[in-house]
């Protein structure tokens, strides 16, 4: 049996002395360049992922009577 699978990954990174607790790398390579700053400067930097994997397609709108009110 096969299935429909897709997986994204989000990566958020930052560092504690530049950044103070918000995210100031996005993407891909945003945990390298945590890493690489960390390197560069000493700095205590951080980095998240976190994946999401959706099995089959969703056909259905997510919000069908989101605008319901723009039509009436
Ligand atoms: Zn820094």
């Amino acid at each position: 049996m096969s299935r429909e699978s897709e997986t994204s990954r989000q990566v958020r990174a930052g560092c504690t002395v530049c950044h103070g607790t918000a995210a100031h790398w996005l993407g891909r390579n945003a945990a390298g360049v945590a890493a690489r700053h960390h390197d560069a400067t000493g700095h205590c930097t951080w980095a998240e992922q976190s994946l999401r994997t959706v099995y089959g397609a969703d056909s259905a709108p997510p919000h069908p009577d989101l605008f319901a009110e723009a039509t009436a």
